[in-house]
């Protein structure tokens, strides 16, 4: 939808072709919500009106194949459509985990398709214990919306030593958990799910040291795996575990076809390695940029930093690009600094709330390449700011002297401002 949008906006005169397969299009951010806070999957949609608004045409159908010799794409139904230039967003698919007992009844994958979100809805109406398998972003929110509902005992199974690991360092995560744990959540992590076992339906998740845990309904929230199937169909170069190979300009192995989103191959901003960032957030800026450049060339994407957050009751967190633990792995020296403060001031105002800052710097040049957030509502914009300061490449000295703007409604005082803090902690560290 975005980069339709964007392309028409910069083409006022092409014609622009929307290929979807769902009647209805969810807000796939907003699906754990659907369980509790939203009480159904019909207020987690996008209104097509976006895209008759900006005179793009919808047709509800599968793209089958693509043929780059005579640029058409064809569909299941049988139609076929020309191009100039196509853009490829296809998205991604859940990873299911090999272990035995995933294709049971009651046990769901995290899909955005309507339908199947509606059934595991009833399904939970009628369950009593539920397992959700990773202990990620997606599998946390899934497990507090569950809770929510009143009827269920949830249980989440992570095989590292803390859940969000792969996003958050240790710190953070324990919050998390702890937050969780107080919420009802029951997190069972440095666990292996071993199998699901049931006759027809599942009944328990074995772990990997033989205990069980009873399960009436299982959600397999591991991760996902591009969905590359009609570019690696039509020849492009595309790999199943990364993605649709892209140039800086979202363009393909092939010049008129563009690749965008969760099928796209991203690489890390600090290494240039591939890096799976299967983020909305992404894949969106992906769209701006291809749906700019479809026939002039604009725009240029910079390498995945990868900027998330998440809440959970009052406890919200964010991350964005490298944690400590993630560099260090990479063979990196850091230093980091810590800040915590209230996020009004006084403190003593009403809804006051703590809010901690962590900035990871490279020791050598003093380079900005990660930050970590915990506190309230103001987490989640807090981190995109950080996320741009790494993206703009700024020094512990930069960040530490930038100016801000403060009050005592809205944020943490001047003195205590605890992004600059956390730089000048670092420094002093660094020895700068
Ligand atoms: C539960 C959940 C929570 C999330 N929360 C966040 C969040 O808070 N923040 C964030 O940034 N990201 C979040 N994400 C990730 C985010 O949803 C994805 O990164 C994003 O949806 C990717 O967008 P996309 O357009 O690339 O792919 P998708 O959203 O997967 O869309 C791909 C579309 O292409 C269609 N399609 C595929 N093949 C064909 C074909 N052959 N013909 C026609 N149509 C086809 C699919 O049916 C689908 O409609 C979340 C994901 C999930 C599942």
């Amino acid at each position: 939808m975005t980069a339709a949008i964007t392309a028409r906006r910069y083409y006022p005169e092409t014609d622009i072709t929307l290929i979807r397969k769902e009647e209805k299009a969810l807000i796939p951010c907003g699906i754990p919500y659907i369980f509790g806070t939203l009480d159904s999957a019909e207020k987690n949609l996008i209104p097509d009106q976006i895209l008759t608004n900006n005179n793009i045409n919808l047709v509800i159908d599968s793209v089958s194949s693509i043929n780059r010799d005579t640029k058409s794409v064809a569909t299941a139904s049988g139609k076929n459509f020309d191009y100039d230039r196509l853009v490829l967003a296809t998205g991604s698919y859940p990873l299911i985990p090999p272990i035995s007992g995933v294709d049971l009844n009651n046990v769901y994958a995290v899909k955005k398709d309507l339908e199947y979100l509606k059934d595991l809805s009833a399904k939970l109406d009628s369950s009593k214990d539920v397992v959700v398998i990773g202990g990620g972003f997606i599998g946390l929110e899934f497990a507090d919306e569950f809770m929510k509902r009143g009827n269920l005992n949830v249980t989440i199974i992570e095989l590292l030593s803390h859940c969000l690991l792969l996003a958050c360092d240790e710190g953070i995560c324990k919050l998390v958990e702890k937050k969780l744990t107080e919420r009802g959540v029951n997190i069972m992590s440095g666990t292996k799910a071993k199998a699901i076992l049931g006759k027809n339906n599942a009944e328990y998740v074995e772990l990997e040291k033989g205990e069980k845990i009873k399960a009436d309904t299982v959600i397999l929230g591991i991760g996902v795996r591009p969905n590359v199937d009609l570019a690696l169909d039509c020849g492009l170069a595309a790999d199943k575990k990364e993605g649709i190979q892209v140039d800086d300009f979202m363009r393909t192995t092939d010049q008129n076809i563009f690749a965008i989103g969760d099928c796209a191959k991203k690489r890390c901003y600090l290494s240039g390695l591939p890096k799976g960032v299967w983020l909305a957030s992404m894949g969106t800026t992906e769209a701006r940029i291809a749906g700019a450049n479809l026939f002039n060339v604009r725009r240029r994407s910079d390498c995945a930093i990868g900027i998330f957050s998440t809440c959970f009751g009052d406890l919200a967190i964010g991350s964005a690009g490298l944690t400590e633990s993630a560099a260090k792995e990479m063979g990196m020296d850091v230093v980091t600094g810590e800040a915590v403060a209230p996020d009004k001031h006084p403190g003593s105002l009403p809804g006051a709330q703590e809010l901690g800052i962590k900035l990871i710097f490279e020791k050598d040049t003093g380079l900005l390449i990660g930050g970590q957030i915990y506190g309230g509502a103001s987490v989640g914009e807090k981190i995109n700011f950080i996320g741009a300061l790494i993206q703009h490449k700024m020094r512990a000295d930069e960040v530490c002297t930038f100016q801000m703007g403060t009050h005592p409604l809205l944020t943490a005082s001047p003195i205590a401002y605890q992004l600059i803090n956390a730089a000048q902690l670092a420094i002093m560290k660094l020895g700068k």
